[in-house]
């Protein structure tokens, strides 16, 4: 199974990647982990990126795309994965085609989970209080949002034109949205 998983910040992304990843026994590759693992590790390369994303900007794609590209060349990545974060833009979905093309892997599947703008604030502050993620201010989140409408939603016409693209509702309980992309990939 090879995914590829679209939604506003707070749309729930991370927490169905996690399910998706036990349900089908393949990595669950989120970009943003891999950047904030490379701050945690004080790398030069986590400290530049940390200055972008407390902006709630978005970091360069190709020093993005080489952290993905390195995950991606792992031996766990070969039987399949679900891509969280990543693309992020129209530049990075051609990026990805290529990648993916160039090791034999095309997605299968983008799945683009759809919940209200006004909701993902509220929700995005719940996770503030128990991660304390310094980009999930009330002032970042906008901006994280505005960048998402402006950047990364284009990408859903780019899946839906390599005809591989899926909706499901993202209100309601975890459980149902998971049954809702379970639904979807076992059509
Ligand atoms: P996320 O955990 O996916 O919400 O990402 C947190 C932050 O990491 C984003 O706001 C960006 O600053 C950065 N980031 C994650 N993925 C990407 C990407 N594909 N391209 C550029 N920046 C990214």
């Amino acid at each position: 199974m090879r995914l590829v998983l679209l939604g506003a910040p707070g749309s729930g992304k991370g927490t169905q990647a996690k399910l998706l990843k036990k349900e089908f026994n393949i990595p669950h590759i989120s970009t943003g982990d891999l950047l904030r693992g490379a701050i945690a590790d004080k790398t030069e390369l986590g400290l530049a990126a940390k200055i972008v994303m407390d902006k709630g900007q978005l970091v360069n794609d190709d020093i993005v795309l080489g952290m993905l590209k390195q995950r991606l060349a792992q031996a766990d990545a070969k039987k399949g994965f679900i891509l969280d974060g990543f693309p992020r833009n129209l530049v990075q979905a051609d990026m990805l085609d290529k990648l993916l093309e160039e090791i034999n892997m095309p997605a299968q599947h983008a799945i683009l989970i759809a919940v209200d703008p006004e909701e993902v604030v509220g929700r995005i502050a719940k996770r503030a209080e128990i991660e304390g993620r310094t980009d999930d201010t009330q002032e970042v989140v906008r901006d994280r949002i505005k960048i998402y409408e402006k950047e990364t939603a284009p990408v859903v016409e780019h899946y839906k034109q390599h005809d591989i693209l899926s909706e499901v509702l993202g209100t309601g309980s975890i459980e149902q949205v998971q049954h809702r992309i379970l639904s979807v990939l076992r059509f």
